[in-house]
């Protein structure tokens, strides 16, 4: 029996779910690239919670 086919489509379809969700925007100062998944969290002032800022400049204003 041939089922190498549906091996193959198993491993691919895995491979696509595993793939994390990519948010890519840009820096309002420096304009560069950044993901906001990999990006260093700065703490806000009045705030509780940590917002992803630029690597760069550590701007936390960016275009999507
Ligand atoms: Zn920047």
């Amino acid at each position: 029996m041939e089922n190498k086919n549906d091996v193959a489509q198993e491993e691919l379809t895995h491979t696509v779910a595993q793939d994390v969700e990519r948010k890519i925007v840009l820096c309002y100062r420096c304009l560069s690239c950044y993901d906001l998944n990999n990006a260093p969290l700065k703490t806000v002032t009045g705030l509780k919670n940590k917002e992803p800022v630029c690597p760069n400049c550590s701007c936390k204003v960016y275009c999507s």
